[in-house]
């Protein structure tokens, strides 16, 4: 395959014929990577589907930084019981959850791949992952199965990154906030209601916090569903935290 081929190589596992997948499986390209996002209210000004869109994002950005890696569907409901108070969210038990990453992992070991690579891109998903990860390990000997489940890692990168392009670092709360609203800015910026950002709940979320946010649901700590403060996103900005996190994430999944 000349260079020029491989720069144009679809790694998109949906969109590629099955006997193109053979090949390239025969080829060595026997890593894949999938997000798993969510459908679920982020605020009054951006659309649902944030973090499904941002986990395919993320996918493509990770899977092109390891090399050789083909990008599997994002499972796009996500465990977002705590967002349901709000219209339109959509949510999986953590039974259902868990019953779809097993056999998706397992269709993918199926076929000869030897690392799967999970990337949680809502903070729902992260907790369950963590769970069962040694189970999934399990169902599938001779297979690789990493999951990037450092949540507070991802916050951590947003904030440095939005910190260092505009000092505006404490605007990031996690949900619907600078950050998130800069890279759907990125990805659509025709669905973002940029007059209807404003700032949401500010206090950082972790430890107890954490906690009663996922038992009593998002809207007890912030009634308009943002974590942070979503003014002052720019589209330049999301398409550096999109970059910084696949870095991020890649170099994790590349240790040991
Ligand atoms: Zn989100």
């Amino acid at each position: 395959m000349s260079e020029k081929n491989i720069e144009k190589q679809e790694i998109q596992l949906e969109r590629l014929r099955s006997p193109a997948i053979k090949d390239l499986l025969n080829q060595g390209w026997n890593t894949a990577v999938f997000a798993c996002g969510a459908v679920e209210q982020h605020g009054p000004h951006l659309p649902l589907f944030m973090d499904a869109e941002h986990g395919t994002f993320l996918a493509l950005a990770v899977a092109q930084k390891i090399g050789k890696t083909l990008v599997a569907p994002t499972i796009r409901i996500g465990c977002s019981n705590h967002h349901m108070a709000f219209a339109g969210s959509l949510t999986l038990r953590k039974s259902t959850f868990e019953a779809m990453v097993s056999d998706y992992v397992s269709s993918l070991a199926h076929h000869g791949f030897k690392r799967v690579f999970i990337i949680p891109s809502h903070g729902g998903n992260f907790g369950p992952l963590k769970e069962m990860l040694p189970a999934l390990q399990q169902l599938v000997p001779g297979v690789k199965v990493k999951a990037f489940t450092d949540l507070e890692g991802t916050i951590k990168t947003w904030r440095q990154g939005i910190e260092v392009l505009s000092g505006l670092g404490s605007r990031v709360g996690g949900h619907a906030d600078i950050a998130e609203t800069s890279i759907m800015l990125h990805m659509h910026p025709e669905l973002v209601r940029m007059d209807l950002a404003e700032p949401g709940f500010a206090n950082e979320i972790k430890g107890e916090v954490f906690e009663k946010l996922i038992r009593e649901g998002l809207h007890v700590l912030a009634p308009n569903g943002i974590l942070g403060d979503a003014r002052g996103a720019t589209p330049e900005m999301g398409t550096v935290l999109i970059d910084n996190l696949a870095r991020h994430v890649a170099e994790y999944f590349l240790g040991k």
